[in-house]
């Protein structure tokens, strides 16, 4: 699934075609949590990339593919093309402000501004028993941290991922809301992780996989104490932590 990263990446790699192109009536394409806002004078398009949905800028015909659903055609012939293969994006405009639409409205801080913090998390996860990684990957909370970002950032903050979220100290939460700061931020400037096949906005195949030091290395030694990474499931989701550097 795309994670904020790869949504990040999607607005970095098409706003530079769109915005300004087409006698300025897209005025904007932002991003509130995974939802990219096309912003135009009179409405507002949500976008949602699913499982596998990617976006690709055409400025020259091509010929649609298998499972390209949808063409945005643009008056200087640009095409901002949606293929998906799985269809579970979500394409849907609204006329009002599109923060106050049901699907945004409720949704935590952006993880990379100075809403999300460790006092702000702590009072949050006041007298809660759900586990510290539940809590940190609820959109509510928080958007942003999905499976693979919450693993490394508990890992990177030394947290063991089934403690539960009142329990985590505020010292603990400063570092853990660095942590998942720094590795959003470089997730980021990598162009995500998550998808094997991501096709980059620009239409350019391939990125460089970002270093994981916990996700899918179970079984392998820590890079920090050299102990075994151990699995785990937590709320159906796979998990890899260090029994020795992740306290309880
Ligand atoms: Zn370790």
């Amino acid at each position: 699934m795309p994670e904020l990263p790869e949504v990040e990446t999607v607005r970095l790699g098409i706003s530079p075609h769109l915005v300004n192109l087409l006698d300025q009536k897209l005025l904007e394409v932002s991003r509130r949590g995974k939802y990219l806002l096309f912003r135009f004078k009179n409405l507002t398009l949500l976008w949602h990339l699913g499982m596998s949905g990617s976006m690709r800028v055409l400025l020259t015909p091509v010929p649609e593919k298998k499972h390209d659903h949808v063409d945005l055609v643009f008056g200087s012939g640009a095409v901002l093309r949606f293929n998906d293969p799985r269809r579970f994006g979500v394409l849907l405009a609204t006329f009002d402000d599109p923060l106050t639409h049901v699907l945004l409205k409720n949704l935590g801080p952006e993880p990379l501004g100075p809403e999300l913090n460790a006092a702000y998390l702590k009072a949050k996860a006041s007298k809660r028993t759900v586990a510290i990684k539940n809590f940190i990957m609820n959109a509510n909370i928080v958007v942003g941290v999905g499976n693979i970002y919450a693993t490394e950032a508990l890992y990177e903050a030394g947290i063991y991922p089934e403690k539960a979220a009142g329990k985590v100290t505020l010292k603990q939460f400063e570092v853990l809301t660095a942590a998942i700061k720094r590795i959003l931020t470089q997730a980021i400037a990598t162009g995500g992780t998550s998808l094997r096949d991501f096709v980059k906005a620009d239409g350019k195949p391939g990125y460089f996989r970002q270093e994981l030091k916990a996700y899918g290395r179970d079984g392998l030694p820590c890079g920090r104490c050299g102990v075994v990474m151990l699995h785990m499931t937590i709320g159906g989701r796979a998990t890899v932590y260090c029994p020795k550097c992740q306290k309880r």
